[in-house]
Formats: structure tokens, C-alpha cells, sequence
């Protein structure tokens, strides 16, 4: 006899914003030029994504040398160094930037906190693709934490004038205690509090902690070098709930499940819906699924597309 599994579904869970306009500046440069068209760095973190976009004629590259003279070339929604686009322009490459418009709104913080002459903290993860990114935009020395320890250690004096800016994919408890560090150590400390990590990373945060309430395990859908998928499963294990990351259907394995009798699932940010589709129907196989959605805060954002390419899209509408 098949054993019931009850499959609670987070809310929100999965795509944002910022990836689907991502993906969507891919799709439409593709359509608008004629493929192949150039994407530096994955267009988001997830690889079902680059390879529904390579069958339609994007190249991934991880540096613009690989990109042949002339070709369109399309920024990550990691966003980039000021120095790539700067080499971009040099070689006058016709570029698409698909940095997520809140990426975009930490570099301009950062930009304002080196011209007012602060000394510039950034609380987020060494070697990701948007600290990178911010990294390079912020023309001024910037101290990378991510930690509260790492607050202490800081080579700053205490009457120092500080300003932080936060990774948009953190923990939202765990930038707050770092935030508060800071305070706690620089009397003149300014930043845009965590409102800076976005409402994409906030609300499935919110949503993964609600789940963890009412399910025995968790199965995070989203790949390992995502951050918010990686944060999602660390904060249902620290709501005392076993929880599991999988990249795909593929990654799960069933033996996870003995005991369990109320599954929780969600999804990353750069996680397409069809992967939490295939996992139920993997689940499907081997126990009675009852599946429903819980109720979670309903998102209505959406970025639009860079206007150069708004303007082109129309016109090849209108012309086909
Ligand atoms: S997670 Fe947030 S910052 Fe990152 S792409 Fe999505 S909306 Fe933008």
C-alpha cells in the first residue's frame, strides 16, 4: 500500500522579479537580433534556465574576451564591474544590462556613500557574482563582512564615518545582527537598513519559516551556488525542520522521506516553476500525493525591459 504524503507549497516561492526580467531581456534580445547572442556570467543561478536559453541561442561566457567584435552581449542580473563596462564600451559591443533594477539600486547607494567620503562596508558572501559586481562599482575602498565578528574585526577607527550596503540575497535575521553590530561599534553609522535585501529574498524567507510551522521536512527546489535557495534551506534547518536542497527532481532522493508525513516545498528565486512540477510528479511515484498552496504575502512587481530594447521589440511586432 502507497503511504499519504501531504505536500504544503510555500508562498511565494520561485521566480522574482529581477529573473524574469532577466530572462526575458535574453528572449526578447534573441528575438529582436537573431541569435546567438553573448550572456556574461549565467543570467541567473540556475541551470535549467541557461540551458532552456542556450536551445534558443544565447551563448553563456564567463568573461567578455570570449565574446567575438560586434556581438550582442547581455549582463547577468548579478550585475557587473564597472571595470567590464567599461572594456564593453571600448570595444563597442552592443550591450544589454539585465542587473536587477535593486542591484542596481545598492551600486547607487554605494556610488553616493564614497562621494560624501564614508568609509563603505559591505555585509555579504566573498566570490558571489553581485558582490563582485558591487565591488567594482563602488569607486572607493569597500570592507566585505559577513559577519557580526567580522564587525569587529574591521581595521576602522570607532569615530570613523561608516555607511553599509547589504547583499540583496542574505538572511534578513543575520544581516540585522550585523547591522546592529555596526551600530553598536560606529557612532556614525548610516545605511539603508535590510529594506536593501529585496522583497523577492524577504517574502520567501517569510514563507519558508511559515512552512517550516506546519510540515516534518523541507525540500528547498534551487541550485548550490544560488544564495536565496541556499539561505532558504539554512533557515528551515534552523526552524528545527530537516530540510534538503536539490538543484532538480533528479537531486531527491526518497529515502529523505521515511517518517514523513507533511512535506514542505519551495523554491528560490532563480528557480523555474516546472522543477517544483517534475519534483511532485517524481514524489507522485512512489507515495498518495494530497498537494495545496499555502496563503503567503501576493507579489505584483515587475521591472521593465531596458527601453532600447522595449523599442526594438515593438518595432519587429509591428513589422511581423
Ligand atoms: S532576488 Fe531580488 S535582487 Fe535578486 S534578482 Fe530577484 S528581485 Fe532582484
Amino acid at each position: 500500500m502507497r503511504i499519504p504524503l501531504r505536500v504544503l507549497l510555500a508562498s511565494p516561492r520561485g521566480f522574482c522579479a529581477g529573473v524574469e526580467r532577466a530572462i526575458a531581456i535574453v528572449e526578447h534580445a534573441i528575438e529582436a537580433h537573431e541569435a546567438p547572442v553573448y550572456v556574461r556570467h549565467e543570467i541567473v543561478h540556475n541551470a535549467r534556465v541557461v540551458r532552456d536559453l542556450e536551445a534558443q541561442g544565447a551563448i553563456f561566457v564567463e568573461e567578455l574576451h570570449e565574446v567575438p567584435d560586434g556581438a550582442v552581449t547581455i549582463f547577468s542580473a548579478h550585475g557587473v564591474p564597472a571595470s567590464v563596462e567599461a572594456e564593453a564600451e571600448k570595444r563597442g559591443l552592443p550591450v544589454y544590462d539585465a542587473t536587477c533594477p535593486l542591484v542596481s539600486k545598492v551600486h547607487n547607494h554605494g556610488i553616493r556613500f564614497a562621494r560624501e567620503g564614508r568609509n563603505i562596508v559591505l555585509i555579504g558572501h566573498a566570490g558571489h557574482a553581485e558582490v563582485e559586481g558591487t565591488l567594482g562599482q563602488i569607486p572607493a575602498p569597500v570592507h566585505l563582512v559577513a559577519t557580526a565578528e567580522d564587525v569587529v574585526a574591521l581595521p576602522l577607527a570607532d569615530d570613523a564615518p561608516v555607511a553599509y550596503l547589504t547583499q540583496t540575497t542574505l538572511s534578513v535575521d543575520e544581516t540585522r545582527a550585523v547591522i546592529a553590530a555596526l551600530q553598536a561599534r560606529f557612532a556614525d553609522c548610516v545605511g539603508p537598513d535590510v529594506a536593501d535585501i529585496c522583497y523577492a529574498t524577504q517574502n520567501r524567507q517569510t514563507a519558508v519559516r511559515d512552512l517550516a510551522k506546519r510540515v516534518d521536512a523541507i525540500i528547498v527546489v534551487g541550485a548550490a551556488n544560488s544564495s536565496n535557495s541556499t539561505r532558504l534551506a539554512e533557515i528551515a534547518r534552523s526552524c528545527g525542520v530537516p530540510a534538503w536542497l536539490v538543484s532538480d527532481a533528479q537531486g531527491f532522493d526518497p529515502a529523505w522521506l521515511n517518517g514523513t508525513m507533511r512535506l514542505g516545498i519551495t523554491a528560490g528565486a532563480s528557480a523555474p516553476d516546472v522543477l517544483v512540477q517534475e519534483l511532485l510528479a517524481r514524489l507522485g511515484q512512489t507515495r498518495d500525493l494530497s498537494v495545496s498552496e499555502l496563503d503567503g504575502i501576493r507579489e505584483n512587481v515587475s521591472f521593465s525591459l531596458p527601453p532600447a530594447l522595449r523599442r526594438l521589440s515593438a518595432r519587429s511586432v509591428r513589422a511581423g
